[in-house]
């Protein structure tokens, strides 16, 4: 049997049992690996040291009495120890990374060339300001457009990721109701149903009572409910927008309204800035604080590629209240405000020892002016379309989770269309991997059953959509043609098998220890 893939050629689908298991584990140029410690060169290294011309020790005590336990390799085995496990790890630079909620599939070779650049990557944060003024300029015009972009008079540039940034609004919010007395008062923290997980948590560290808010059968907020929940007790609301069923607030300006009525403030979730950047203003729609995820709004690495950074937007009201330390300028150059005694009296203090993750802002400004304002306004319309193509090519086969009119960045399906096939979101998770496909976001959010959220972004081509919905299709078509045994134990064909999740969850190993009887022993 041979069908046609999406580039014209024929593609002669692989029947799962006629494969049969190799004899070493290795599959197709790829050997199976080891952990580093079960390598059996002990006593080998790598490198060539000089004998240490001290003889004796200035530890005293405190001198190793059993052996380091570091696993001795040479160069070429370190290299292929760990080129081996990187080909074990799906990438953005293999093929489209389908996870929603999250954006950036593409961190551009200029943003890293930027990053590395001596001035920006090899100074240290005790060195004097006059020595680093062209990276304080940088911090400061990085500022600047995120000010622009989201037309809001502030921004605190050290959170370093989205959770730290909501942390970071939520305690300039405590610091403004402390500053007018009304801390005592305003106790609770409104957050939707669909919210992130990180919403409620963050609200619930910085000492708030959480309080639900229900959510329309068309995926909105229910501002009905909201307005019900409102009151002089109320701090805070926290509302993601486009939020995270993949879909605009539509009634998000009465929603501040109400929030700024009642006194409470308006904590905006913008994990999701890059489905309207260029196009609208979160200020404009009476926004009190915002985060921006730079990992996923201005291409910086995410996750396992680096560490995040999470800078948070705040208005005229939450300004004063900005943590330290950020970046002025007049007539003798840039310098940092750090302390209480310069201008950061209001300051509710300092999120992280220094001025925040360097290499983001570098890699997040070069990513804004190689687009300029066009090109970011032109992310935004082109992950939007990405997204609403998605939706049309398979909403047909699967069930949309709100199949009213189109969606924002992200494409959200539910298990509707799996119901009565035996095959669950997860079991069509884990065949897409046999397929070469990195799943989609699952089971989030939460208030959509066996979800599905697809995001495209605006990196990926019409040939990787249409080669990534050709996939999908054909597995949607096995699900309803009963084809079961496809999913139940998928993936078959990845390095690891089928995980007993819960298990991994609940009892990780994090500890490698040496088989009975060796002679070696980790750390
Ligand atoms: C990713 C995300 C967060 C958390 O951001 P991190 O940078 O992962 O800490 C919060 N809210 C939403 C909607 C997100 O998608």
């Amino acid at each position: 049997m041979s069908t046609m893939n999406t580039v014209g050629r024929p593609t002669t689908p692989n029947r799962v049992e006629s494969k049969p298991a190799t004899l070493t584990g290795g599959r197709g140029l790829l050997q199976d690996e080891h952990l580093i410690f079960e390598s059996d060169g002990w006593g080998k290294t790598g490198v060539d040291l000089p004998e240490p011309k001290t003889d004796g020790s200035d530890l005293g005590d405190l001198v190793r009495r059993d052996p380091i336990g570091l696993p001795g390799l040479s160069e070429p085995e370190t290299m292929r120890h760990y080129v081996r496990l990187s080909q074990k790890n799906h990438a953005i630079d293999l093929a489209i990374y389908p996870l929603g909620s999250c954006t950036m599939k593409h961190n551009p070779r200029l943003n890293e060339k930027m990053a590395r650049l001596p001035g920006f990557a090899d100074i240290h944060p005790l060195q004097p300001t006059s020595t680093v003024q062209g990276a304080l300029e940088l911090m400061d015009t990085l500022a600047h457009w995120l000010k622009t972009l989201t037309g809001m008079p502030a921004v605190a540039l050290s959170p370093k990721a989205g959770a730290h940034g909501e942390l970071c609004g939520l305690m300039a919010i405590r610091a403004a109701h402390e500053a007018s007395g009304q801390h005592e008062r305003r106790r609770k923290v409104l957050v939707p149903t669909s919210a992130h997980g990180t919403n409620p948590a963050t609200a619930a560290f910085v000492g708030y009572t959480v309080v639900e808010v229900a959510q329309t059968g068309d995926g909105r907020v229910d501002v009905a409910d909201l307005a019900a929940k409102l009151g002089d007790d109320v701090a805070a609301i926290m509302v993601t927008n486009p939020n995270t069923c993949g879909l605009f607030e539509r009634d998000i300006l009465e929603i501040s309204r109400l929030t700024h009525e009642a006194g409470a403030y308006f904590y905006c979730d913008g994990a999701n800035f890059n489905a309207i950047v260029g196009r609208v203003r979160p200020g404009d729609l009476g926004v009190d604080a915002m985060h921006i995820n730079l990992h996923k709004t201005f291409s910086t690495p995410h996750g396992g590629g680096g560490p995040g950074a999470g800078p948070v937007v705040l208005s005229e009201a939450l300004a004063p209240f900005a943590p330290a330390p950020w970046v002025v300028h007049d007539a003798d150059g840039y310098r940092l405000i750090e302390r209480e005694e310069d201008e950061a009296a209001q300051a509710f203090g300092r999120l992280c020892a220094f001025q925040g993750q360097m290499g983001m802002y570098t890699r997040a400004l070069s990513y804004m002016m190689s687009h300029g304002s066009d090109g970011l306004r032109q992310v935004a319309e082109d992950a939007v379309l990405n997204a609403n193509y998605i939706k049309a090519r398979l909403s047909d086969l699967m069930s949309p989770a709100f199949p009213e009119g189109p969606c924002m960045h992200e494409a959200l399906f539910d298990d509707e269309w799996l119901k009565g096939t035996e095959v669950t979101t997860l079991d069509f998770a884990k065949a897409m991997i046999d397929e070469g496909f990195h799943p989609m976001t699952m089971y989030f959010p939460l208030v959509v059953h066996g979800a599905m959220l697809i995001e495209p972004t605006e990196t990926e081509s019409k040939q990787e959509l249409d080669r990534f919905i050709h996939a999908m299709r054909a597995l949607a078509e096995a699900a309803k043609a009963g084809d079961v045994d496809r999913f139940k134990g998928a993936p078959f064909h990845a390095p690891m098998k089928r995980l007993d999740e819960t298990r991994a969850a609940r009892s990780p190993v994090l500890r490698w220890t040496a088989p009975e009887g060796s002679n070696i022993a980790a750390e």
